[in-house]
């Protein structure tokens, strides 16, 4: 791949977010705000940093208010907030989010076991969402899961998955991220869902979001990249999980999409050793190495030396 420097490729950080709301350890909330604010000093330029979803269901974020209250705003980043709803986005926009996402699932069964929710219903009810999201001047993304697979109906039609993703379009989001999130797909299935997303979404507002339960998430990276797709999902130390799968490897590594990129010739702004260094505080609370291999890399190496090795001519 050749990158064109006009079209730059942006990484969402969604380790906060993503990362640990599959974590059943709840992290304290300072702890939290510093790990953010560490992410935030490292060149990223878009984290996810909460979920405004009800705390019964997930304990983990049940401080969402406090942390987007009290993070350290870093001009230049924007800091988006996941809202299930009317209610979650009522509760985020005291707070100011700079970004909303929704959620919904290609796969029926996977939206009501997940939401107790058609899809029907979901598009439904972000209609009143979308259209306040944009009177507050907040941009809209719309997180489509289960784009490949799914635990209970099998292998999605990647048809369906393009018409779902249109759908989002038509409500009006800013962006659609593709979310495989029981991280079964592999890059020739990324293929044919791309060859059929970009019939119904202009390029630019396709995101992509790959785990790494079957190890094909960097090599879905790149087949999408390849694809001309510049907005890439990932969590830094790889945090993640899929829920579905337990003990599995989570999303795809930032620091490893970061590698990547730099690799390819597309600067991307970060700090690898600073990222690391922002990885190591929330492994340290959770009390496990990262999932990722190149954040279990020894600090020493040179290869994580910024601009010096990554994409040396040989
Ligand atoms: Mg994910």
């Amino acid at each position: 791949m050749k990158p064109d420097p006009a079209t730059a490729v942006s990484i969402v950080e969604v380790a906060p977010r993503d990362g640990l709301q599959n974590e059943h350890q709840i992290i304290p909330t300072d702890i939290k705000i510093a790990w953010i604010n560490a992410l935030s000093r490292t060149g990223l330029r878009r984290i996810e940093v909460t979920s405004f979803v009800r705390s019964d269901r997930i304990p983990q974020l049940a401080d969402a208010e406090a942390v987007l209250a009290r993070i350290d705003r870093v001009p230049g980043v924007a800091y988006g907030a996941l809202v299930p709803n009317r209610q979650g986005l009522e509760r985020a926009l005291v707070h100011r989010p700079d970004a909303i996402a929704l959620f919904t699932a290609v796969s029926e069964t996977f939206n009501q076991r997940n939401i107790g929710a058609s899809i029907e219903e979901s598009f439904a009810r972000f209609i009143p969402v979308v259209a306040e999201a944009r009177a507050a001047g907040l941009p809209v993304r719309g997180y489509l899961s289960t784009v490949i697979g799914c635990p209970y109906e099998g292998v999605i039609d990647p048809g369906k998955a393009a018409a779902v993703a249109e759908r989002f379009m038509l409500l009006g989001v800013d962006e659609v991220s593709l979310g495989d999130t029981i991280g079964v797909g592999t890059p020739e299935q990324v293929r044919r869902l791309l060859d059929q997303v970009v019939q119904r979404v202009p390029v630019p507002r396709i995101a992509v979001h790959f785990h790494d339960t079957y190890g094909q998430a960097l090599a879905n990276v790149l087949t999408a990249l390849e694809r001309g797709i510049r907005v890439i999902d990932s969590s830094v130390n790889g945090l993640g999980g899929c829920p579905f799968a337990p003990g599995a490897s989570g999303n795809v590594a930032t620091e490893e999409v970061v590698y990547l990129l730099e690799g390819l010739g597309c600067p991307t702004g970060v700090d690898l050793p600073a990222l690391l260094r922002a990885g190591e505080l929330v492994g340290q609370i959770l009390g496990r190495p990262p999932v990722s291999r190149l954040a279990r890399v020894p600090r020493e190496s040179p290869w994580l030396e910024p601009g010096k090795t990554w994409n040396r001519e040989s």
